[in-house]
């Protein structure tokens, strides 16, 4: 974006719109924010046009300026009382608007993008791009102007999933949400550098002898000023982020150390399983990544298990199912986690190299369970020993429950009622006390 300095006012412009820049837009608002008396109030409004990107690739730059410049002369000459102008980066304008009444600025608004979405609907037909505006409603004038932007960026952001309007409105729980992320991400990359990620490990228990069998890795994020926080506060955030691929691999070097540091000190080892999120099928290297980790520790892969969710098979099933086919051939065996959970069960079992089922913790759920689950529950124990596959049955937390499974002969559960996750050191206690 090139600038030029407002000679009047020191304030820098834009040069391609002639609106301020963000620094300047936000030093101007405070200004006008100031002279609002009493109860009045004004709104803050961030546009954002879809599909602008795609402008900019299949059209010219030049095309994509002159889409922007519309733009900036329609919301100039507006009649929804805008008050300051500015633009923060690419398509995103900023208006502070001097009415903070919603139904009123809800209506002038969507006719706006309706009237410019029609403007332009047949100038780049192969982009296709849409106007939308997200808007905060400015309540305290002396509210700090970064947070007011960052509220209306915050709004501007829903645009994405409402796509049944062009105008959204702040939300402040989203907002909350949003910040809360941020601050889990801003320490992400320390924590994993400074081992504050660490592996706890849930037994696995054959069901007929209640012998530890197997156990599954989960990670813990361990701050050393803080609380523990649960993978489903961070794991979503780092498949977003791609950090999910540093993290999966932690975890499965960790589990691989220990391995190998019990081989070599010759005590028992079980098989251990490991998370494996979609995005790391993605990459090319996986394969080879995953084979340098088990030769690195040299030890037998049949002591690695990894779990993949049933519902990854809802998208690309034949890719991955080729990825599955060569992890398979290195010797590791694969689980298939949630199983029941998704749409697509019992496909599954025809052409993928599936070893273990682990039967989704949800059929457990009601307080006892119902007719319908414990038929899925024993035809799937059934229709998986047919086919020589084991069968974990998850969140066990009753007697009565493990009974039920024993009676059916299912083959493994892992459960409260068994044991919870616990740290890999008292992990291996419990491993050394069940070999001995
Ligand atoms: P999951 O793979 O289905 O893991 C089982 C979850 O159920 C674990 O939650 C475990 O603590 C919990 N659980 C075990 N027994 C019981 C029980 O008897 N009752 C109940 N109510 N819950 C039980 P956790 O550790 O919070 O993990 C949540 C999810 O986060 C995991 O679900 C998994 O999808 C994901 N996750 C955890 N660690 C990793 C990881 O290292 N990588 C990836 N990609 N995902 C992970
Ligand atoms: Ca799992
Ligand atoms: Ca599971």
């Amino acid at each position: 974006m090139d600038n030029v300095i407002d000679r009047s006012n020191g304030f820098i412009r834009d040069e391609l719109t002639g609106f301020y820049d963000l620094d300047s837009f936000k030093l101007v608002m405070k200004e006008h924010l100031d002279k609002i008396e009493g109860v009045e109030t004004a709104a803050i409004v961030s546009t954002d046009i879809a599909h602008f990107e795609r402008v900019n690739n299949l059209y010219t730059r030049k095309a994509a300026n002159k889409l922007l410049r519309l733009l900036a002369k329609e919301l100039f000459q507006n009649n929804f009382n805008g008050i300051c102008y500015g633009r923060s980066v690419a398509d995103h304008f900023l208006i502070l608007v001097e009415d903070g009444r919603r139904d009123i600025l809800e209506k002038r608004l969507q006719m706006f993008c309706d009237g410019f979405n029609y403007m332009i609907r047949d100038r780049y037909p192969d982009a296709a791009p849409r106007l939308g505006v997200g808007v905060y409603i400015i309540e305290d004038v002396e509210e700090c102007c970064n947070e007011i932007v960052e509220k209306v960026n915050s709004a501007r952001k829903k645009l994405r999933y409402v796509k049944q309007s062009n105008v959204a409105f702040y939300d402040e729980k989203r907002f909350k949400k949003a910040m809360h992320d941020r601050e889990i991400e801003k320490h992400m990359v320390y924590a994993l550098t400074h081992d504050e990620f660490k592996v706890y490990l849930q037994p696995k228990f054959r069901i007929e002898d209640k012998k530890l069998v197997g156990a599954e890795a989960l990670a813990r994020w361990v701050p050393d000023d803080g609380d523990m926080i649960y993978p489903d506060e961070f794991i979503p955030l780092f498949e977003e982020n791609g950090m999910i691929q540093q993290m999966d691999f932690y975890v499965l070097d960790k589990v691989c150390k220990m391995i190998h540091n019990r081989l070599g000190s010759k005590k028992a080892c079980i098989p251990i399983s490991v998370n494996q999120s979609r995005v790391l099928l993605k990459s090319e290297t996986y394969i080879d990544d995953i084979s340098s980790v088990i030769k690195h520790y040299e030890i037998p892969s049949e002591f690695i298990e990894l779990e993949l969710t049933e519902r990854i098979f809802e998208d690309a099933p034949e890719e991955i199912s080729s990825i599955m086919w060569d992890v398979k051939k290195l010797g590791i065996h694969w689980s298939i986690d949630d199983f029941g959970s998704g749409y697509s069960s019992l496909n599954l079992f025809k052409s993928l190299p599936v070893d273990v089922i682990k039967l989704d913790k949800g059929f457990l759920d009601e307080a006892q369970i119902s007719r319908t689950s414990k038929v899925i529950i024993r035809k799937t124990v059934e229709l998986s020993r047919e086919l020589d596959k084991k069968v974990v049955c998850e969140g066990v937390e009753t007697e009565e429950q493990a009974d039920y499974l024993k009676g059916i002969n299912c083959d493994m559960a892992q459960g409260y009622f068994y044991a919870r996750p616990m740290p890999m050191e008292q992990f291996e206690r419990l491993l050394d006390i069940s070999a001995s």
